[in-house]
Order: structure tokens, then C-alpha cells, then sequence
């Protein structure tokens, strides 16, 4: 219940899926929790079901891709809690699927943008707050594709690489200040993006669902909670001694 008490934590793309699901479990762990997204409804819910229960939670409207936004975003919630302690850099988009031959610019640039940029300006906004605090955990979700090829969302693979390296980098920078970087890498999650994404890319969702959730040597999809107990770990305290390391979440895909 108390992983996470006097911890303020910022979460992007916390409105829905697996944000949303490591906004949940950071409140119930006893963090403040900073929501960030451009979902304003959505976000407007899920902040006032968390107060009904307790939670000392805010939302926020800010994408990712614009700099001014983070910055403002995250000012105002030390601002508002105090102090910031953690940020789970978890905006992100699939983008385009189509092979890297009939991409266009702006539709690398599209992804780039969310995924690469995003964590960029949200590190380097929330760093100041992490000086001041004297230490920090921030928590970047990449994803199976920052690993291993899937023959698919080619500026998605990019963005996902770029992201993994990101992490290790800013680990061994940041290490002497006690701020650590970990990613995480997650298989195919049940949420909005791989549902639209099964989608657009088969004509019965339900036999793509049930060949995916077999690709998987677990036998099943992940879940958001299967993700956000890893984020509570790493945003507490209990993880202390872990920085630069990549955590592989995905039932098994990746162990072939
Ligand atoms: P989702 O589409 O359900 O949720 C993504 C959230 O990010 C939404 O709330 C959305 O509004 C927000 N978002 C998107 N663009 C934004 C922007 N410009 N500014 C602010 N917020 C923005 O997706 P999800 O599956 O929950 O994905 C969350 C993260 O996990 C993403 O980075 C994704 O790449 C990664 N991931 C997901 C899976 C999976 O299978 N679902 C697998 C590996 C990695």
C-alpha cells in the first residue's frame, strides 16, 4: 500500500492503457500523481475516480511533441505536490505500418516526434525538479520492438531503439546525481493501440487477437497491470541499486 508514499510522480499518456494503469497503482501505492495527456476527458475521469478514492492526483493536457507543454506541465506539478521524484515517459504512438520503402517523411517524423521527442523534452524538464530533490527514477517504455525486428512499424522500431539507448546513456550520465534511468519493454499489451492496430491490419480481430496472444510462449496478451507493477518497482525506492537495465515484460516473446 505505501511503495511509493511521499513520492510525487509524473506520468505521460496517463489517461488511458498502460499509463493510465501505472497512474493507478503509483496513487494506490501512495504517490501524488501528475497525469499528462491530451485525452482531456478521459483524464478528467480517471482523476475523479482516483480522488473518490483517496488519491492526490492532478491532470494536466500536454503533448508530448511540444516542448512548451512539458516544460509547463511539469513546473506546475512540483509546483503543485511540492516536488517532483519520478516520470514515466509512456506517450506513445504506432504510427504508420507500412514497409520502410513506402513511408513517407512526415510520417517518420510523426512518430519520431511523440516517441523520441517526447521523452527528450519530459527528461529534460523533469531533470531540474530531480537536481533539486536530490535524486529521481525516471521510467522510459519501449517496447519489444526496441529489441528484436517484427517486420512492421518501421519509424515505431526507430523510435523504440532510440529510446533504449536514451536510457542507458542518461543512466550513466545522471548516475553520480542518484537519478536513474531504467526502460522497459513490454510484448503486445491488450489496450486501444494494439486493438487499432489488429484492426487496421486484419479482417477479424478476434482470430488476430487469438494468434497473437499465441505468439506469445505464455500463451496470452499482456495486460497494463503486467506493466505498471515493474513502474511501481522502479519508481521506489526497492529498486535503489538498479539503473541502466532494460526490463524485457513479454510473456516469453523474446526468449526464442
Ligand atoms: P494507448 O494508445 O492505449 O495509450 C497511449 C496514451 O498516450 C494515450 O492516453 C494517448 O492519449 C497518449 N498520447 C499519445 N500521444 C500523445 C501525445 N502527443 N502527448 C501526450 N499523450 C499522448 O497505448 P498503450 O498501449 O497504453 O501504450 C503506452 C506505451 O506503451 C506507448 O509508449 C507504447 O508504444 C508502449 N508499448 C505498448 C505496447 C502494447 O502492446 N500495448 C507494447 C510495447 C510498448
Amino acid at each position: 500500500m505505501h511503495r511509493l508514499r511521499d513520492k510525487v510522480i509524473a506520468v505521460t499518456g496517463g489517461a488511458q492503457g498502460i499509463g493510465r494503469a501505472c497512474v493507478e497503482r503509483a496513487a494506490e501505492e501512495g504517490a501524488a500523481v501528475a497525469v499528462l495527456d491530451v485525452l482531456d476527458q478521459e483524464g478528467a475521469a480517471l482523476i475523479a475516480d482516483l480522488r473518490a478514492k483517496g488519491g492526490a492526483v492532478e491532470y494536466w493536457h500536454c503533448d508530448v511533441a511540444h516542448e512548451a507543454d512539458l516544460r509547463s506541465a511539469l513546473d506546475a506539478a512540483a509546483k503543485r505536490f511540492g516536488a517532483l521524484h519520478g516520470l514515466v515517459n509512456n506517450a506513445g504512438i504506432a504510427g504508420i505500418n507500412r514497409p520502410t520503402h513506402e513511408v513517407t517523411e512526415a510520417q517518420w517524423d510523426a512518430v519520431q516526434s511523440v516517441n523520441v521527442k517526447g521523452v527528450f523534452f519530459a527528461t529534460k524538464h523533469a531533470l531540474p525538479h530531480f537536481f533539486q530533490a536530490k535524486g529521481g527514477s525516471v521510467v522510459n517504455i519501449s517496447s519489444i520492438a526496441g529489441l528484436v525486428g517484427l517486420a512492421s512499424v518501421p519509424p515505431y522500431h526507430a523510435a523504440k531503439g532510440a529510446v533504449r539507448l536514451m536510457t542507458k546513456n542518461d543512466a550513466i550520465q545522471y548516475a553520480s546525481k542518484q537519478i536513474r534511468f531504467n526502460s522497459i519493454h513490454p510484448g503486445y499489451i491488450w489496450t486501444a493501440m494494439v486493438e487499432n492496430h489488429l484492426k487496421a491490419n486484419s479482417p477479424n480481430l478476434e482470430a488476430a487477437k487469438a494468434a497473437v496472444a499465441a505468439s506469445h510462449p505464455l500463451g496470452r496478451l499482456g495486460a497494463p497491470d503486467d506493466i505498471a507493477w515493474c513502474v511501481v518497482y522502479l519508481l521506489s525506492d526497492e529498486s535503489a541499486f538498479v539503473t541502466g537495465a532494460e526490463f524485457v515484460i513479454d510473456g516469453g516473446y523474446t526468449a526464442r
